[in-house]
């Protein structure tokens, strides 16, 4: 399986893309995750995107896209992924489709997970008090939802005109949620 998921900040995509990800077998590849592991380890590239992401901005598309082109050349990858967290502008998209088509390789599906503003506002607020994400505070907060609809909430409908879209609500337990995840999937691939 090669897949995404989207979903603005706080839907619960980290979380469920394990879960995915042991499902299919495959690595969920989160950018947001290997950004952070740089930014802790005070890289290069970490000292390069610590204060964008403290700011809750984006990263530049050709620092993100080179990171995922290296990633998806990766052996782990060859069987297929899960994307999470990328693409996240129109810019990224196109240059996954030219990652993907050197690779010689299609997306099975795009799993939206949907949850509403107030829900996904107090969701970060309470992952805030837990992990102390630096870019978990309210203000960022704002910031990353603000970016997220702007920039990424339009790709959704470009998924969606190439029939790749899943929508799944993601309100509920994570295991509900999984479920949802991948009873859709399942009917993807049947
Ligand atoms: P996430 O863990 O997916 O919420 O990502 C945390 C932060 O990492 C984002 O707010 C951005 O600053 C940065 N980031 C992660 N993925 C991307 C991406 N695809 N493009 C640009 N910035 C990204």
């Amino acid at each position: 399986m090669r897949l995404l998921i989207m979903g603005p900040p706080g839907a619960g995509k980290g979380t469920q893309a394990k879960g995915i990800a042991a499902r299919y077998g495959i690595p969920a590849i989160s950018t947001g995750d290997i950004f952070r592991t740089n930014v802790k380890n005070e890289t290069p590239l970490g000292l390069k995107v610590k204060e964008i992401m403290n700011s809750g901005g984006y990263v530049g598309d050709d620092i993100t896209n080179g990171l995922v082109r290296n990633r998806l050349a990766e052996e782990d990858a060859a069987q297929g992924f899960l994307l999470d967290g990328y693409p996240r502008t129109l810019a990224q998209v196109e240059a996954l489709d030219g990652m993907l088509e050197e690779l010689g390789v299609t997306l099975d599906a795009v799993v939206s997970l949907t949850a509403d503003t107030d829900e996904v506002v107090a969701r970060l607020l309470k992952r805030a008090e837990i992990e102390g994400r630096a870019d978990d505070n309210e203000e960022t907060i704002r910031t990353r939802l603000r970016v997220y609809d702007e920039e990424t909430a339009p790709l959704l409908a470009t998924y969606a005109q190439r029939g790749l879209l899943v929508e799944v609500d993601g309100l509920g337990e994570i295991d509900e949620v999984g479920q949802r995840i991948a009873a859709a999937l399942d009917a993807v691939r049947a």
